[in-house]
């Protein structure tokens, strides 16, 4: 985030000086450099749950990440977003982070679609990592960047546990933005679908979520193998009434960040 905020503040500066006017009024929202890392769930031979019918949570969720993809780049053209994977191809949990990671993405979205033994249950949700995950992951991150790095012997242990308090306040600070996004999301979710089951913003130690050194969120559109939401969810309206809620969430939490800068 520090980068992204300096990047910001001197894109700013430059501005100014090219346009030789001071700022007069209220500040416009500067246009920053934003990479959003989108997730389809699933994919190749992991299928996910499946509807009553056999559709399975891989399509849905790569369906749905490619239509958010061209809603999201049309609100916010200057924003880049990219894609774990943009077929029907195996990735494991791992290789999502570390792609997510690598593209120093400022926020990671990851969609699936939700099942229940009873075929009963309903309602959409959305997870951020929990704070003991959050805590235990930021030790063991420290502790493996200490390992790989060449600290004189003595000095190793002082710079493993002040690694470990730095990454812990990184990731106490996108937890803080992961909640944001994950409230962003599920109250864009309730406007569309009034009538469905708000399930919350909730806390899970999702291994996708874990070691993401951005703000991390994975959304449950809702239960593929309800009944009457399965049929909603592959329908072409509510495909459509959720990815146009995701993208207002995205808007939202993208323009919140650029003001804030956190
Ligand atoms: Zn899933």
């Amino acid at each position: 985030m520090d980068m992204w905020n300096r990047r910001g503040f001197l894109g700013g500066l430059a501005a100014a000086t090219v346009s030789g006017t001071a700022w007069a009024g209220p500040r416009p929202v500067v246009r920053r450099d934003f990479v959003l890392c989108l997730d389809a769930g699933h994919g190749g031979d992991n299928d996910g749950c499946r509807s009553r019918d056999g559709v399975l949570e891989k399509n849905v969720t790569l369906q749905t990440v490619l239509a958010l993809q061209a809603a999201v780049l049309e609100r916010l053209p200057h924003v880049q977003v990219v894609l774990t994977r943009d077929s029907d191809k195996s990735c494991t949990l791992a290789d999502r982070v570390a792609f997510a990671n690598g593209a120093k993405a400022d926020a990671f979205l990851s969609i699936h679609t939700n099942a229940s033994e009873s075929r009963a249950q309903h309602g959409f949700e959305t997870y951020v990592l929990d704070a003991r995950a959050s805590s235990l992951e930021a030790a063991r991150t420290a502790r493996r960047e200490n390992d790989e790095g060449l600290a004189e012997p003595g000095t190793a242990r002082a710079g493993a546990e002040v690694d470990t308090m730095l990454r812990q306040l990184e990731m106490a600070q996108q937890r803080v933005s992961a909640g944001r996004l994950a409230k962003a999301i599920q109250g864009h979710q309730q406007h569309a679908f009034p009538d469905r089951l708000d399930r919350g913003v909730r806390q899970a130690p999702f291994d996708v979520l874990m070691g993401a050194r951005m703000p991390a969120v994975l959304f449950e559109s809702g239960f593929l193998d309800h009944a009457e939401e399965g049929a909603l969810l592959m329908s072409d309206a509510g495909m459509t009434r959720v990815v146009s809620s995701l993208t207002d969430a995205v808007v939202d939490f993208y323009r919140l960040q650029a003001r804030t800068g956190s």
